[in-house]
């Protein structure tokens, strides 16, 4: 039931407190802390965050027309004087039902309400309204149907009719009603209180309106063109931000001292002919700008984008080899232990004939292992390794986040590799050395398409390398939907790869059967996805019951994870079920087969991934989607995934279809809508670059903006997640 949690008729709600951006929203009268927890919902703690709680959209109440005029099946909005009112409760359906008549001098009409028996308590007899809402026909004539409503003030100052009126974002309990009813007396009462955020020259090159008229017009607009030139001032000043950031982190880039590697050619040829292939054109060019990059005094800041397969391991393994030396130490950062301990392994064998000292360190096992000279594996604790990092024993450290814990001290760090996890502030890459007169270079990978708005905002501070080709001889995988019937023929067809020498993934949405459902999930029913502690059961016991199958998820111990990878790895078991761990790099050249159960469950981007698990080799690849849900986005997503081969077509495919939200992992980032929204708009991202650029010419600290500068850095600490 919706129900206003505050009185009407109490406007000046909030005059009495001093009011501040930073006041807290349980502060605000009629707030306690029912509300209070809805609101938090929504993300809303302060004054600041409630008034920047925007419309999702509006509705047009402004023209008021009589009685008379009004036709069944249209939205209006109405004025007269309440003839009757009355709440009648229908003890059958549990409901009650409040009808009023509303007159005006052209004629008469019914307002319906369904369970809001509250109003006949605000609205009564005799009482001017006015009113907007749909007109329905019923058995006694047409009525108005749960109409919004409002008394007439000899003012006709409106809030939620005879105007445009804001709907927004609701969740249970807030209505936007209850919004608009806040949100007017704290605007007025905030009057000359909001100092503007935007320096004076921004608004009026750029003909913005004021920070406090913008508001207004973006809650109670007088037009929607107004409203139109607020939301652009709010869309620029948020991508304001976020340029100044990445533009202040390039300046500091420019500013902080590297030390130069210079290129070792003979020693990077001779890793190069090791190497078993040919590295494509891409390769070479990408190499070369990170070797280049490196030479210089200041630190490198390079992102390497390139499809999932395109090798950039290789790309990376080689930088890593020109900066191990002379006493030069890399570390290698990796998003999961899985994909830490495979960086181990290949680079470990990669580097081979280069003696150099590997380690590598996770979070959970204590015991952990260096790899020395004559390619011995050694385990030694945890201590010792660390003490070695810092004495500048060990060459190269690999690893997953716990390499960027605070005991985790380097003696002389010359290079940081980040895989798939981008921002990484220079002040965070400081704290990793012992010594503090230089900061690392920075090779940050990717398999994420980058689009150019988002390489002009979010990537702003990198520099782009981009591997635009997969190996030779690849071929292109083939992608299927399966549907339910087809089932059967797709065991069948399992069966005959493996008999054919070639291994298979089975990707399961979760672990157990009985999960809980995860709210956050806003993908199909999780409730019915599969699990992969129940598929391993049958696959193994009835499906294939002749072949060793392997399981693989996040709750396993990391020894036994381990065990399982290379057991799949080197070909002991043929089919390996598993969750999404195995989503990003594992690198299985063997397999062919990815079969995904309950692709609805999983983002276009993850689906993108695990694909690229297969098609590593020479031999033909398979992508098979699976699915129990029958919705139309789900089929459509899927087709997306069939139609576009290689991640930059299938992330423009979804650019249009859902705005950059998903491959620009937009969770990574918890960017608010607005961003996302402008994000899709190059004009307006190259003019917020523009201005940001001059200002930072004329006043690179934001010396004359100390508000700007606040945000700036507030918006910093988020992006580097410090
Ligand atoms: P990703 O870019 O997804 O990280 P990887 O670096 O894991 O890709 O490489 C994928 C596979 O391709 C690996 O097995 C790797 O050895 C192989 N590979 C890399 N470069 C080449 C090349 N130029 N020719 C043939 N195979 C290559
Ligand atoms: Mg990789």
């Amino acid at each position: 039931m919706t129900r206003p949690e505050l009185t009407e008729g109490n406007p000046s709600l909030s005059a009495e407190i001093s009011m501040q951006l930073s006041t807290p929203i349980e502060e605000l009268k009629g707030v306690g802390p029912v509300l209070q927890k809805r609101l938090k919902r929504l993300k809303i703690k302060t004054v600041r965050d409630l008034i920047f709680h925007f419309p999702s959209r509006y509705e047009n109440f402004s023209n008021i027309v009589p009685i008379a005029q009004v036709k069944t099946g249209g939205v209006f909005c109405i004025e007269g004087k309440i003839l009757t009112i009355k709440t009648t409760r229908t003890w059958a359906r549990k409901m009650t039902i409040t009808e009023a008549i509303i007159e005006d001098n052209t004629g008469s009409i019914k307002a319906v309400w369904f369970n809001q028996f509250y109003i006949s308590n605000i609205l009564k007899e005799g009482d001017f309204v006015c009113m907007a809402g749909k007109v329905s026909a019923g058995k006694n004539g047409s009525s108005l149907q749960n109409p919004v409503y409002e008394k007439v003030e000899e003012n006709k100052n409106f809030t939620h009719v005879g105007r445009i009126i804001p709907v927004y974002p609701e969740t249970t309990g807030i209505s936007s009603r209850w919004f608009r009813y806040l949100l007017k007396p704290l605007l007025y009462s905030l009057k000359n209180q909001l100092p503007e955020t935007l320096p004076k020259d921004i608004l009026d090159a750029q003909k913005f309106l004021p920070l406090e008229k913008s508001l207004w017009q973006i809650h109670f607009p007088d037009s929607m063109e107004i409203t139109k030139i607020a939301q652009e001032r709010f869309s620029f000043e948020e991508l304001f931000y976020i340029e100044l950031s990445v533009l202040r982190e390039r300046i500091k880039i420019l500013k902080a001292k590297a030390q130069s590697i210079p290129t070792d050619l003979p020693r990077t040829q001779n890793f190069v002919e090791s190497l078993p292939f040919k590295l494509t054109d891409s390769q070479k060019k990408t190499s070369w700008q990170i070797l280049k990059d490196m030479e210089k005094t200041h630190p490198m800041n390079r992102l390497l984008e390139g499809d999932v397969g395109s090798g950039k391991t290789v790309v990376a393994t080689l930088a890593a080899l020109n900066a191990a030396k002379a006493g030069q130490q890399i570390a290698i950062m990796a998003p999961t232990e899985i994909l830490a301990k495979q960086h181990f392994q290949e680079i470990s064998k990669l580097l081979f004939k280069f003696k150099l000292s590997i380690a590598l360190l996770t979070g959970k096992a204590d015991i952990l292992r260096a790899k020395k000279l004559k390619n011995e594996t050694i385990e030694i604790s945890r201590k010792r390794l660390l003490d070695k990092i810092y004495q500048g024993e060990i060459d190269l450290v690999i690893g997953t986040h716990a390499l960027i814990q605070k005991q985790v001290k380097f003696n002389n760090l010359a290079l940081v590799i980040i895989d798939e996890q981008h921002r990484f502030g220079v002040e965070q890459r400081a704290k990793l050395c012992r010594q503090k007169n230089f900061i690392p270079h920075l090779l940050s990978m990717t398999a994420t398409p980058i689009p150019r708005t988002l390489a002009l905002t979010i990537y702003g501070d990198l520099d782009l390398s981009v591997i635009t080709e997969l190996p030779k001889g690849r071929k292109k995988i083939i992608t299927k939907i399966i549907e339910p019937k087809e089932r059967e023929d797709a065991y069948n067809f399992i069966r005959q790869q493996i008999e054919e020498g070639r291994q298979a993934f089975v990707i399961c949405p979760k672990i157990e059967k009985k999960e809980k459902i995860n709210s956050e999930k806003d993908f199909g029913n999780w409730a019915g996805a599969k699990a992969v502690e129940e598929e391993y059961e049958k696959l193994s016991k009835e499906i294939f019951p002749d072949l060793r199958l392997g399981m693989l998820h996040g709750k396993m111990a990391s020894k036994e994870k381990e065990r399982v990878m290379r057991d799949f790895k080197i070909g002991k078991t043929k089919i390996l079920v598993s969750t999404s761990v195995v989503e990003v790099g594992i690198d299985v050249p063997n397999a062919t087969i990815m079969m995904i159960e309950g692709s609805e469950h999983f983002g276009l981007a993850q689906l993108h991934q695990f694909r690229g698990r297969v098609g590593r080799s020479v031999y033909q690849s398979y992508c098979l989607l699976f699915s129990e849900s029958s919705s139309k986005k789900t089929h459509q997503r899927l087709v997306a995934l069939v139609k576009n081969a290689d991640g930059f077509s299938l992330s423009q495919e979804d650019l249009e279809q859902r705005g950059p939200g998903d491959f620009a992992g937009r969770k990574q980032w918890g960017l608010p809508d607005l961003v996302m929204s402008a994000l899709k708009d190059i004009t307006l991202v190259e003019r917020t670059r523009a201005a940001a650029k001059e200002i930072l010419e004329k006043d690179p600290q934001l010396k004359k903006y100390p508000l700007l500068l606040q945000r700036v850095e507030e918006l910093e600490k988020t992006m580097h997640q410090e």
